[in-house]
């Protein structure tokens, strides 16, 4: 298990990535927010150990920052005891879990142990197509690290291709599983939305995710284009 303690306290954290190393963790080092969100979104992590107060940005903003750019590695944050920071805003930005200074080592190791359990089974599985990040759960997408700006009705459209990535899908298949029993209007709305999509998840950024096969229907790519 990989972690990465973001503390700009430095002895504490030396202390603390000691004592994890001495139970087997491999624990890197950011002493501040800007150093520490980058290293967290090389997503090669198994969970973060964040501060609150940090140099450059705060825990929070790097906490929000790697759960906008799609990085699901578990947060623990650490925050300060004296309530000038609210755990509830921890867990409101992305955080899994929380603990409040100063903390027991034993403490500490147990909370990470649950976080990676739990990191495991709970998280939704977001599917991905190349650089294309299809997330059913939160119904959000993106490009690499954009979020993508779908309508609820895109991100169905989406979302079914994607659910079908490869295959070949007709109009009609597509109108059955996101439009409701109520649509009785031209079959012919789905290429407007395909179209809409395409503006949207493609044609920015160069890709060509979904392509018409003439007379069958669209596909979406399973490479993303
Ligand atoms: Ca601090």
């Amino acid at each position: 298990m990989r972690l990465l303690m973001v503390e700009d306290e430095q002895r504490l954290a030396q202390v603390v990535a000691a004592g994890l190393a001495a139970e087997g963790y491999a624990v890197d080092l950011a002493h501040d927010g800007p150093t520490g969100l980058s290293m967290a979104r090389s997503g090669d992590y198994d969970a973060v150990i964040l501060d609150i107060m940090l140099p450059g940005m705060n825990g929070y903003q790097v906490c929000a920052a790697l759960r906008e750019a799609g990085v699901e590695t578990p947060i623990l944050m650490l925050t300060a005891k004296d309530g000038e920071y609210d755990e509830a805003e921890g867990l409101d930005t992305g955080a899994d879990d929380y603990l409040t200074k100063p903390f027991s080592f034993v403490v500490l190791q147990a909370r990470i142990r649950a976080m990676l359990r739990r990191g495991r089974s709970a998280r939704p599985s977001v599917w991905r197509f190349g650089d294309l990040a299809v997330d059913p759960a939160t119904r959000t997408c993106r490009r690499g690290d954009k979020a993508l700006d779908l309508t609820s009705k895109e991100f169905s459209v989406l979302e079914y291709l994607a659910s079908r990535a490869g295959e070949v899908v007709s109009k009609s298949e597509i109108l059955e599983h996101v439009w409701d029993f109520a649509y009785d209007g031209d079959v012919n709305i789905v290429e407007v939305y395909i179209s809409n999509l395409r503006r949207k998840i493609d044609a920015p950024y160069g890709k060509a995710a979904i392509t018409t096969v003439r007379g069958a229907g669209y596909r979406l790519a399973a490479d993303g284009g």
